[in-house]
């Protein structure tokens, strides 16, 4: 009999989705191995490769183990990308185990799974993405790096509809960025341009992972 399929994964770990609009809600993370581009100012650059083999049914086991002890609601598939795997039936599984799914992708492959909140995060130089995800994307978040200019975020804002929030995420809290957050979010004001703000990375000021 051939060996139940695998998927790639890097680490399980309960904490606080720290980004975006779910930001301080208790999560259980699921970080999954390997990843499709090779960002620069990536922060979890020990996903990029590597990981075990687990089956899925393993992944809700431990998931459900996390549980026990911190019974979070909200569980997100993050990486890495998890869109390089095919993890429609550990979201079939876990959705039936009562939790809801938020997926965290740079959005250049796609896939129709079924998930309660997409966060699309297009990464530079061309901050492109797989044209599907506009329909499905439930909040934009663009990590401002130097090469995050007003005219990048007025194309993106065009591109997705109106109710999709874009968030400007400051490269790792960055005073810099901050900075440079700041007046993009006054340019698109002054451009017209609705439904944008700035964030931070909330778990890094609360030391979680
Ligand atoms: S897409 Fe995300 S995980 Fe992949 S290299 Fe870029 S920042 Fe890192």
């Amino acid at each position: 009999m051939p060996p139940p399929p695998t998927l790639k994964i890097s680490e399980i770990f309960p904490s606080v989705q720290g980004e975006g609009l779910r930001q301080g809600e208790p999560t259980i993370f699921v970080r999954f191995a390997g990843c499709n581009l090779r960002c620069t100012f990536c922060d979890t650059k020990y996903a990029r490769s590597g990981g075990t083999d687990v089956t899925f049914e393993e992944i809700a086991a431990r998931v459900a183990a996390v549980r026990r002890h911190y019974p979070a609601p909200w569980v997100v598939l993050t990486g890495g990308e998890p869109y390089a795997q095919k993890l429609g039936a550990l979201i079939r599984r876990l959705r039936a185990d009562g939790l809801r799914i938020q997926i965290e992708t740079n959005a250049t492959i796609y896939r129709p799974w079924p998930a309660d909140w997409i966060t699309v995060s297009p990464k530079p130089p061309r901050w492109s993405y797989d044209p599907r995800f506009r329909r499905r994307a439930d909040e934009v978040k663009l990590v401002v790096t130097k090469s995050l200019t007003p005219a990048v975020v007025a194309r993106l804002r065009r591109e997705f509809p109106a109710r999709v929030p874009i968030l400007l995420q400051p490269q790792s809290n960055a005073s810099w960025s901050r900075v440079r957050a700041r007046r993009l979010l006054e340019d698109a004001l002054r451009d017209g341009l609705g439904n944008i703000r700035v964030t931070v990375q909330l778990h890094k000021i609360y030391d979680l992972p």
